[in-house]
């Protein structure tokens, strides 16, 4: 499978549409925001240097981020399809990023814009509401996704909780951060030929299924 690299703003479903590429094909999801709140969890000393920037929704340090990645990417799972959520952040970190990945002999493959409107972010992140067992992910503005059970998870009955960051907030600055320098990411995959444009505006299955005519496309095999 081709490697994906997710660019998108908060909220627009990069952590839906991973978690259903990893169930139906296998994928790795590596996500740097979920591998900096495991540290914060842990309360290690990574942990509590970056909780604060988390929580206000501010961008870690480039450094602490590579050591974290290269780390994750080096673990043998990560050979046959990766998907990367929230890195690169900006420029900097998609050139360095090539670097990690010629050390490691890893393929750069498709860069993937999950596409929407400012204004549908504000609902899908102050509504977003996830698993804390098997990560599922709901949203109870959207009745689709809405847990049956107030609070807890329709799949595996664990608790469900929220991040400290999906408020107004913090979205704001991180909204604010994408438009200045994750999408100047756009431009640079573009100039590669290797940017790939999906709406996902609707719902989960229509943002997978473009995903999926990509993926074919390309060559890979997909159903
Ligand atoms: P995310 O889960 O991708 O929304 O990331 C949550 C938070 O983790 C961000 O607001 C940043 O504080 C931090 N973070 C995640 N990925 C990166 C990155 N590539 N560079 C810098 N900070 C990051």
């Amino acid at each position: 499978m081709k490697n994906i690299i997710l660019i998108a703003a908060p909220g627009a479903g990069k952590g839906t549409l991973a978690k259903s590429l990893k169930e139906k094909y296998g994928y790795v999801h590596i996500s740097t925001g979920d591998l900096l709140r495991d540290a914060v969890n842990k309360g290690d000393e990574l942990g509590l240097k970056v909780k604060d920037i988390l929580a206000q929704g501010l961008l870690v340090e480039d450094e602490i981020v590579y050591q974290i990645l290269k780390n994750r990417l080096q673990e043998a799972d990560c050979q046959n399809g990766i998907i990367l959520d929230g890195f690169p952040r900006n420029v900097n970190q998609a050139v360095k990023y090539e670097e990690i990945l010629s050390d490691i002999n890893i393929d750069l493959g498709v860069a993937i814009l999950l596409d929407i409107d400012e204004k549908l972010l504000i609902q899908r992140i102050t509504g977003r509401r996830i698993c804390s067992k098997c990560g599922e992910i709901y949203n109870i503005y959207n009745p689709t996704i809405t847990p049956k059970v107030e609070n807890v998870c329709d799949k595996c009955g664990s608790a469900l909780y929220q991040r400290s960051d999906d408020n107004e907030e913090a979205l704001k600055s991180r909204y604010a951060t994408y438009v200045e320098k994750t999408q100047p990411l756009i431009d640079y995959y573009q100039k590669k030929n290797n940017l790939y444009v999906v709406d996902s505006s609707k719902d989960a299955d229509y943002t997978l299924e473009q995903v999926e005519k990509i993926l074919r496309d390309l060559g890979d095999q997909v159903d």
